[in-house]
């Protein structure tokens, strides 16, 4: 088994992960509040661990995570007001995703994923992707763009996942899925005597600039946190590996992981710690 973390490969390794067939998966994310009861990394420390966890079963590296995303929204993230939330002009991110594909594509990767899980970064992600193609930096290479593994998530999914109603994923900013997740996979980053319920004053169906305080909660919390579990978050982790890993099956045909018992499987130091 090679990486996953390609920052922790070495140059052989990498030509060797380019001629068996591994696939680059990309997380990025933010540096934007969670409410007081996430880090402001959960937007980055979650598609990273999803891909970590598919590394164990088909052959992924996982190149150093886009730690820095396009500006929060009040609606969908709270908006830019709260300190620590830290954001790139959107052709900043255009630029960085455009190079970093072009890059990995250089390297001989014929085939990449880009796992964004931040929503106010969905299209410059695409941008910087299109950007390289028509630059011929991506020419032999399919590129598969995902905006957050929750539009995979099929009615019946979501009607258990949500026991009042689901009300839609640009509320669900620090509120159950990500509380859920993160209590899953990274505990001890969850401040949980601080998990609370929250929402904006209105939420209209149109934004305001500049944001209004009547739209920005004042915790940060888009709707109700409280409802999160660490058992959700375990289902909700292993549907979200699933459906990458079946992607990756269906439209690269990526190989299966032979993961050596000795290896840590993905668990080594990260630098995203
Ligand atoms: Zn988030």
């Amino acid at each position: 088994m090679l990486g996953p973390m390609m920052e922790t490969m070495t140059w052989p390794e990498v030509k060797q992960a380019v001629s068996v067939g591994y696939v680059p998966v990309w997380p990025i994310g933010a540096t934007e509040q969670h409410g007081p009861h996430l880090p402001l990394g959960t937007d980055v420390i979650l598609p990273l661990e999803v891909a970590r966890a598919a590394a164990r079963e088909i052959k992924i590296v996982i190149p150093p995570p886009l730690k820095f995303g396009f500006k929060s929204k009040a609606l969908s993230g709270g908006g830019q007001g709260f300190p620590g939330t830290t954001s790139l002009d959107g052709e900043t991110l255009i630029g960085v995703v455009r190079d970093i594909v072009s890059e990995l594509g250089r390297h001989g990767f014929r085939q990449l994923v880009v796992l964004n899980w931040h929503m106010e970064n969905r299209n410059f992600v695409w941008e910087g992707i299109d950007q390289a193609r028509l630059r011929g930096r991506l020419d032999g290479v399919k590129v598969m763009s995902i905006d957050g593994l929750t539009g995979a998530f099929r009615q019946d999914e979501l009607a258990w996942l949500f026991e009042e109603g689901f009300r839609g994923w640009d509320i669900e900013h620090a509120a159950l899925v990500e509380t859920s997740l993160m209590l899953a996979m990274r505990p001890e980053l969850v401040r949980a005597d601080r998990i609370a319920d929250d929402a904006s004053e209105v939420h209209p169906w149109y934004d305001l600039i500049p944001e209004p305080p009547s739209h920005v909660p004042p915790s940060g919390v888009l709707s109700r946190a409280s409802a999160a579990s660490r058992e959700k978050g375990e289902r909700l982790r292993l549907m979200m590996v699933a459906k990458l890993v079946d992607a990756l099956r269906t439209e690269f045909n990526t190989p299966n992981q032979t993961v050596d018992p000795a290896h840590d499987g993905g668990r080594a130091p990260l630098v995203v710690d």
